[in-house]
């Protein structure tokens, strides 16, 4: 298939092609690259249009079978969902893939959803090394909520923290009480911790679970975002407490698109874009000698600005150092 059919059917919200294009991306053969880069440069002018939502959290924490009942309520207000499952143990197993698309089924059933596992293959924060990219394809396909499945927090600038606008840290009751066990790290990028598995017996730790939240919470730093982190509880199982968890997102949105948040930390996400393409080009093809700080940081500029797409800005530097052709 064309490039140009693959961009077509992508912007045609073509799921079979989407799902193509993805797993193209996410190839390592060299052909493969080479059509990648041309797909998200044409996808590229119209992504950037959803709201990016990170769920995290330990397994069986319930993180699908949030996601099967969050994204039918998202569903039921109109919104078209992407869903982009990190599988951290699968390697390069398929099985394990495979085993990841029976879940969430009621969601994947429905038109307006869209649901793709990856492998993370061991890269740092659990999270794919094409994500980032997967999610401009999505969004270039008309998918306004962007949902990534991770159970990890990492450091390094691939970690999820450095792809979404928002953060949601999944719990259970019974680790409430042991409130060290939720590392500082975490509490700091999180936007909003919900405890889930709010039903049958469980109300009651429930309850205090999300009062001593609430009172940790209250003890930490004013945040970056200026939206209070707050906690909450639901029911996967019962679709309980998806209404109030849309709400609060709802309002963060709100909140930080007015005060600027929320553009300053996409301009961040972008520049950090550039510089992980750019240094993938480089220990992939170059050895390291020029200085390259400056003209880098002028292009890095432009991509924040969006005058120009990170691909190109990575291709103009190889030029300027020889070690393109200029075309
Ligand atoms: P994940 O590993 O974090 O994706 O967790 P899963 O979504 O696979 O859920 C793990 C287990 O917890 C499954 O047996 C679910 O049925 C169960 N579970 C998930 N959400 C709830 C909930 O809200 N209440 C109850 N009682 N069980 C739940």
């Amino acid at each position: 298939m064309t490039t140009k059919k693959i961009v077509e059917g992508i912007l045609n919200s073509d799921r079979s092609i989407l799902s193509k294009a993805i797993t193209i991306i996410e190839s390592e053969r060299k052909d493969h690259q080479k059509k990648a880069k041309e797909i998200i440069k044409n996808c590229l002018p119209y992504s950037g249009n959803s709201f990016r939502i990170a769920i995290t959290g330990i397994p069986g924490v319930g993180k699908s079978t949030f996601i099967e009942s969050f994204g039918q309520h998202l569903i039921s207000k109109g919104g078209k969902i992407a869903v982009l499952t990190i599988d951290p143990s699968s390697l390069e197993s398929k099985g394990s893939i495979l085993g990841d698309k029976t879940r969430m089924e009621k969601l994947a059933s429905k038109k307006e959803a869209f649901i793709r596992p990856s492998a993370s293959k061991g890269s740092l924060g659990g999270v794919a090394k094409k994500t980032k990219e997967s999610i401009i394809l999505c969004e270039a396909a008309g998918y306004n909520h962007i949902l990534i499945e991770t159970v990890g927090v990492g450091q390094s600038e691939t970690s999820v923290t450095s792809m979404v606008d928002f953060f949601i840290l999944l719990m259970l009751s019974n680790t409430g009480d042991e409130l060290q066990g939720i590392k500082k790290g975490i509490m700091e990028v999180a936007d909003l911790i919900v405890v889930n598995k709010a039903d049958g017996k469980n109300i009651k730790n429930t309850k205090i679970a999300v009062a001593e939240l609430k009172n940790a919470i209250h003890l930490q730093a004013e945040r970056k975002s200026n939206f209070p982190l707050n906690a909450l509880s639901c029911s996967s199982i019962n679709n309980e407490g998806m209404k109030e968890i849309l709400i609060t997102i709802k309002e963060y949105a709100k909140c930080t698109i007015k005060n600027g948040y929320f553009h300053t930390k996409r301009k961040k996400q972008n520049e950090a874009w550039l510089k992980n393409i750019l240094l993938n080009e480089l220990t992939n093809n170059l050895n390291e000698k020029n200085n390259i700080s400056n003209e880098l940081k002028k292009l890095a500029n432009e991509v924040s600005t969006r005058k120009i797409d990170p691909y190109t800005a990575v291709e103009k530097l190889m030029i300027s150092f020889k070690y393109l052709k200029k075309r």
